[in-house]
């Protein structure tokens, strides 16, 4: 999951960008409205955490031309403890939630979560044959037994069932993981899949190199059938 935090304390900024790498999740950090409104505009999240009160361009503006593109990326507003009519003015503008500051990391955890499972509107997760994915507690099943995986082979592997069946480019992966501050290079892409490949494979589940394309997580064959 990438999520983009909008955000001109550094204390605050620190905090979550901290906390939120910690759990799994691809961070990009911006100090400014006009940032945001650019990062939102040539990249794609899954979650935008927007603070109001940002230096250029206000949080409520970002907001305002983020949903004016179309664009339904759920957002997460902070305001200050006094405002409520920022608060109100943030939910008319098309923001699901909000978090009045100070507020304590484990709760913002907690609406993050709610957020993306009203955003699936699978509570209990995305699975692929044998394999299952719980997008809330951030684990992948094998059979039912635990997988251990890597925060990045964990995002990986997140892109991919979400679009499984469908083919993925080394640049779409590459930016789901460029969150992370440091470069990420495509052979690095490469390595991770083949790590993936190799704890998947046990269970029958297949990543296909598509040349000059990317990767594709194969659906099972039973479409309609019951090939085993
Ligand atoms: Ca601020």
């Amino acid at each position: 999951m990438r999520i983009l935090i909008a955000e001109d304390d550094p204390v605050i900024a620190d905090g979550l960008v901290h906390a939120l790498r910690k759990s799994g999740c691809a961070v990009d950090h911006v100090a400014s409205g006009t940032e945001a409104d650019a990062a939102l505009a040539s990249a794609q999240f899954d979650l935008l955490v927007l603070d109001l009160g940002l230096p250029k361009m206000s949080g409520l503006d970002v907001l305002r031309r983020l949903r004016a593109r179309k664009n339904a990326v759920p957002v997460i507003i902070l305001t200050a403890q006094d405002g409520l009519q920022d608060r109100v003015a943030g939910l008319d503008a098309g923001a699901d939630d909000y978090l009045t500051k100070p507020f304590a990391l484990a709760e913002l955890e907690a609406r993050i979560r709610a957020l993306v499972r009203r955003g699936t509107g699978n509570p209990t997760g995305i699975s692929v044959g044998p394999l299952s994915y719980s997008q809330v507690e951030r684990v992948a099943r094998m059979n039912g037994e635990l997988l251990e995986l890597s925060a990045r082979e964990l995002v990986l592997l997140e892109v991919l069932l979400l679009r499984a069946g469908r083919v993925v480019s080394k640049d779409q992966l590459v930016e789901q993981l460029c969150g992370w501050g440091e470069e990420v290079s495509a052979n690095a892409i490469e390595v991770y899949i083949h790590r993936l490949r190799k704890k998947l494979e046990p269970g029958g589940v297949l990543i296909t190199t598509l040349r000059g394309l990317g990767y594709c997580l194969q659906k099972p064959a039973a479409t309609g059938g019951s090939t085993e």
